[in-house]
């Protein structure tokens, strides 16, 4: 099995499909039979001890499926793939696969809102220790991961305000104290970046956003080591965090066009990012792309394209906030991003459901932060629709 076949468009498109199914179909069928039956108990007894390839019951191997896992292999240039019935799910297997009471894991106090859960409530009480970084502060994380380190996790850029941190740094000094380094790589996407080549041991995914694309499915993936991956499937098995194969179809029918939508996603927000910028009524504008963002230097290094999402303060505070979400018709006011129609919210009923106010203050969120998801739409449509909103007429 090559790592990867073609460029990305043509691994979106390929990778995990190309061999004609039942009745020669074109096409990589929905297989929802949670079993899979033999003719002989010699031929099952092979399949079960993984002496001879084929399929035994759905929690644990499914062909629509495994073509879904294939698929995100390939795009991430990674040995292995393994799959989840949700974004947290991946997640928390990971954690739960890899680390024991009395191991500690170093990360950054940004992540998403669900995974900062896991840090702040559920993994302490199974004894593993937190040590959570000021999110733009390397040199801290450095120092924590010197302290000892079983796993660093990191996300990047960071959900609302686009943190972004230098991987291939962060994974050098991990590795230096043997430390597995996994980077949820939910907003990128392995078109803008490839955390694997960049370091890291494990890239993780929420599928149900950007690499499905269409809102309609949820899923997770993680892609790395060999090793690693195996032994977050042998978890998995038991633990039946499975993705269920309709959604698996899904995400692969999503896929095809992943590197379509992304490119279109960069360079409207781009544009976008650039007009807010220069908006009166715009406080400030978070994307990584603009050369005033803090994180634009690495970005530009670790990243090929700077994704769809972006955020932004207006002056006007919570209620300009509220005026303007009122005011937006090309969008859903909705907690999701990376599908193809443009989608807004505000923190605290999108990425930070889980936090509290407080926690929210902490991380340095501003209280009329917009998060704008860019879909696929005309990027002139998207423009006016803002420029409508935001009072005034657009500028360029
Ligand atoms: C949404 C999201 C998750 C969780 O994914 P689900 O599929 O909703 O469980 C994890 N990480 C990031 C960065 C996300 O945006």
């Amino acid at each position: 099995m090559r790592k990867k076949q073609g460029g990305m468009g043509t691994r979106a498109v390929w990778a995990g499909e190309g061999t004609p199914a039942w009745e020669g179909a074109a096409g990589i069928p929905i297989v929802r039979q949670v079993a899979f039956a033999y003719e002989g108990v010699d031929d099952w007894r092979r399949v079960v001890l993984g002496k001879a390839k084929g399929h035994i019951y759905s929690r644990n191997t499914n062909p629509t499926v495994c073509a879904f896992e294939e698929k995100c292999r390939q795009l991430e240039g990674a040995d292995a793939a393994v799959s989840f019935s949700t974004g947290m799910a991946a997640i928390s297997n990971v954690f739960w696969a890899l680390l024991s009471p009395g191991d500690r894991i170093v990360s950054v106090r940004d992540t998403y809102g669900g995974t900062s859960r896991l840090f702040l409530e559920f993994l302490p009480r199974w004894g593993v220790q937190v040590a959570l970084c000021d999110t733009e502060n390397h040199e801290e994380i450095e120092a924590e991961i010197a302290a000892g380190c079983k796993m660093l996790f990191l996300e990047t850029p960071t959900n609302p305000t686009l943190k972004v941190l230098d991987i291939n740094r962060l994974a050098r000094a991990a590795r230096r104290r043997g430390a597995v380094v996994a980077v949820d790589n939910s907003l990128a996407t392995p078109v803008n970046q490839q955390p694997i080549s960049l370091g890291a041991d494990l890239a993780v995914h929420s599928a149900t956003k950007c690499l499905g694309g269409h809102a309609d499915a949820l899923g997770g993936v993680v892609c790395g080591r060999k090793d690693l991956v195996e032994r977050i499937f042998r978890f998995r098995e038991i633990h039946g965090a499975a993705l269920d194969p309709t959604a698996a179809y899904l995400l692969l029918r999503g896929m095809k066009t992943l590197h379509l939508r992304v490119a279109q996603q960069n360079e409207s927000a781009m544009r976008i990012a650039r007009y807010l910028s220069r908006h009166p009524a715009v406080e400030q504008v978070f994307y990584p792309g603009l050369p005033s963002h803090r994180g634009h230097e690495i970005a530009c290094r670790q990243m090929s394209g700077f994704g769809c999402m972006l955020s932004f303060s207006l002056r006007g505070g919570l209620p300009a906030v509220k005026e303007l979400l009122k005011r937006l018709r090309t969008c859903w006011r909705a907690a999701n991003f990376g599908g193809v129609e443009t989608l807004v919210g505000i923190p605290a009923t999108t990425s930070h459901v889980e936090c509290t106010a407080e926690e929210m203050k902490k991380l340095g969120i501003p209280e009329g932060l917009v998060r704008y998801s860019v879909g696929v739409e005309d990027c002139d449509d998207l423009l006016a629709d803002l420029a409508q909103a935001l009072g005034g007429r657009r500028r360029r």
